[in-house]
């Protein structure tokens, strides 16, 4: 299959290119698009073999359901059965942004969108283009990270090309993401709430307009742990890069003599070795390609960068990359929360 690929002027939207993305999507087919966490791989959401089509394109394992993205609220009430006052709440703090909740489903959505669950995840991208699209497209578009399943997410068009290019119908390239990782997931079925999925809308944000929510306790525990998590997708091996990642945990200055001990050792024996570093800390590391991740102190910038600079070691083919830890009360546990999942929970505590 020949994959076009469109770039689009956020500041001068080429219509036409949208309409013709959007027709693709009405005839079933596959369309990846920017939204502002990373890039989607669209397909109607209420068309059972146009949603199949994303899990052959991305490998994606069957029981792992995909997040229907609407553009106007209105949209909500044709596709779940209730939405609860929490959920009310949140729709009108969050949405349009990176913040999906899961409903209860009416018979509208096929099983093959929901992974065979009664519930379906809803989200409102906050992004232009992709907003344009949806309402063109018929307003539901199933839309999971535009990657190959078990690869970073993509935040910018060429990721996507290089995990899906041939296998799709068009790639819309509006530039690089803002937020850089995935949205939050929260189940507004139960009370009180539940965070499936931590993001760039933290626990405390959404405690400040709808009270207590709890977390689902898997999100950063051991993959060892009995316990399933409560969004499917969460259970397995993710955003992996190539290298074999290892994330040294502890007081910054013992962290920084770790990981130049560890590289020092296996550079020594020929690995090839790559260093995550932030950009406190870029100048203290003196073996292997040290990339900064971004600034400690302004964590956005950290889930910014994260998948590419995943991808980028990636493309340096490195053999093994050390990482620092982030553990703050407000992104650092999404940001946490993916790179255990890339480093396969791999940690040294020192
Ligand atoms: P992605 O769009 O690639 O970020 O993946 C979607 C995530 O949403 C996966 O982790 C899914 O397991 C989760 N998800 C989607 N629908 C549901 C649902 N009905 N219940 C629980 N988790 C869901
Ligand atoms: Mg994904």
């Amino acid at each position: 299959m020949n994959t076009k690929q469109k770039k689009i002027q956020m500041n001068q939207m080429d219509k036409k290119a949208i309409q013709e993305a959007a027709q693709i999507l009405r005839q079933g087919g596959l369309v990846a698009f920017p939204t502002e966490t990373v890039y989607g791989l669209g397909a109607n959401a209420l068309d059972e073999f146009a949603s199949s089509k994303i899990y052959e394109a991305k490998g994606r394992p069957s029981d792992n359901p995909l997040i229907v993205h609407i553009a106007e609220l209105e949209a909500l009430d044709k596709i779940v059965k209730v939405v609860p006052d929490n959920a009310k709440k949140l729709a009108e703090i969050f949405w349009p942004g990176p913040l999906t909740m899961i409903f209860e489903k009416k018979e509208i959505v096929p099983l093959g969108t929901t992974g065979g669950l009664n519930t379906v995840a809803v989200r409102m991208p906050k992004h232009a283009l992709a907003l344009n699209l949806i309402k063109e497209a018929g307003g539901y578009i199933a839309a999971p990270s535009a990657n190959t399943s078990g690869r970073p997410s993509p935040t910018k068009a060429s990721h996507v090309a290089m995990d899906l290019a041939g296998k799709i119908d068009m790639i819309l390239d509006g530039g690089a993401v803002s937020i850089g990782i995935e949205s939050t997931i929260i189940d507004v079925t139960t009370n009180p709430p539940m965070i499936l999925r931590p993001g760039f809308v933290t626990k405390a944000m959404m405690e400040a307009v709808i009270g207590e929510v709890s977390i689902d306790p898997t999100i950063l525990g051991d993959k060892e742990l009995n316990d399933r998590p409560k969004a499917p997708g969460m259970k397995y091996k993710h955003y992996a890069p190539k290298g074999d990642l290892t994330i040294i945990e502890g007081e910054e200055e013992q962290v920084i003599v770790k990981i130049n001990c560890l590289a020092k050792e296996m550079s020594d024996k020929q690995y090839k070795v790559g260093i995550i570093a932030t950009d406190e800390t870029i100048n203290r590391y003196d073996v292997g390609q040290v990339i900064s991740i971004g600034k400690r102190s302004d964590e956005q910038t950290i889930s910014h960068n994260l998948y590419r600079v995943l991808r980028e070691f990636d493309e340096k083919n490195v053999d093994v990359i050390y990482s620092e830890s982030f553990q703050s009360e407000k992104m650092g546990m999404a940001i946490m929360n993916r790179l255990l999942k890339a480093a396969g929970h791999k940690v040294i505590h020192i």
